[in-house]
């Protein structure tokens, strides 16, 4: 493994030093420490512990320490421009997407990217974070981000026409864009069901939108102009991203 990391780090040394090595040459040298390093992936047992200490390391060394300014004024307040709402799902972390700084955007991640109706009993999580991020962080902005391939709206369109949910929690928190998929259904029911999943996933973000008018702070901030409100829909498969205004 050190052997692996000494003989990579050599390569890398040799190339910077002979900057009129030839390309073929560099090239070869490239894809043989990219090779060593599938290698070493291949055999290396992974270390959650070790993958959580060398991240934190690399956003230190490559970010916190670099902007010295950014992270001060950070550490003091912050005063987002955005309130965000996106799926909990691995592949669409919007700060990767969207290429979000910290202290940009007030992020709430859930199944499905869903924004449930005003109630305090059932949905108090997400209606603190929508209280918090409009009223005292007075957020502009509030985006509801669908995504492509979405398992939570596939959930949505699979549930059974006699209501029988088998889940604990999962698919009576999905019910929430239940008229998305009503929509969809009539809309769409000659296509197959993934094209409908695909018709859902913005169905759903503007069931949202309209979700988000029913907190009576958003409403208020809407109305007078304080907060826009818009939908948008990432698609990873195509790399495309769709933005629009709520109606
Ligand atoms: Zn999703």
């Amino acid at each position: 493994m050190a052997g692996v990391e000494q003989s990579i780090e050599a390569l890398k040394k040799l190339l910077s030093e002979k900057s009129g090595l030839e390309e073929a040459a560099a090239a070869k040298i490239n894809q043989i420490t990219a090779e060593l390093g599938q290698t070493e992936n291949a055999v290396e047992p992974f270390d959650p512990v070790q993958r959580l200490k060398s991240g934190f390391a690399r956003f230190k060394s490559l970010k916190y320490d670099t902007n010295p300014k950014l992270f001060g004024e950070l550490a003091t307040g912050q005063s987002p421009k955005f309130l965000v709402f996106a799926c909990s799902d691995s592949r669409v972390c919007p700060s990767h997407v969207l290429d979000f700084q910290p202290g940009e955007a007030f992020v709430v991640r859930n199944i499905a990217n869903m924004v449930p109706p005003y109630c305090q009993t059932r949905y108090s999580g997400v209606g603190a974070a929508i209280e918090y991020a409009v009223v005292h962080l007075k957020v502009e902005h509030i985006v509801v981000i669908g995504h492509s391939c979405c398992g939570g709206i596939k959930g949505l369109m699979s549930i059974a026409e006699d209501g029988d949910l088998n889940s604990h929690f999962i698919e009576d928190w999905v019910k929430i864009c239940q008229p998305a998929k009503v929509k969809v259904q009539s809309n769409h029911s000659d296509l197959p069901l993934n094209d409908q999943c695909a018709n859902c996933e913005k169905e759903a973000v503007n069931v949202s939108l309209a979700n988000l008018l029913t907190y009576p702070f958003v409403k208020e901030a809407v109305e007078d102009g304080k907060v826009t409100l818009k939908g948008a829909h990432y698609d990873f498969v195509k790399g495309a991203f769709e933005l629009w205004e709520q109606e």
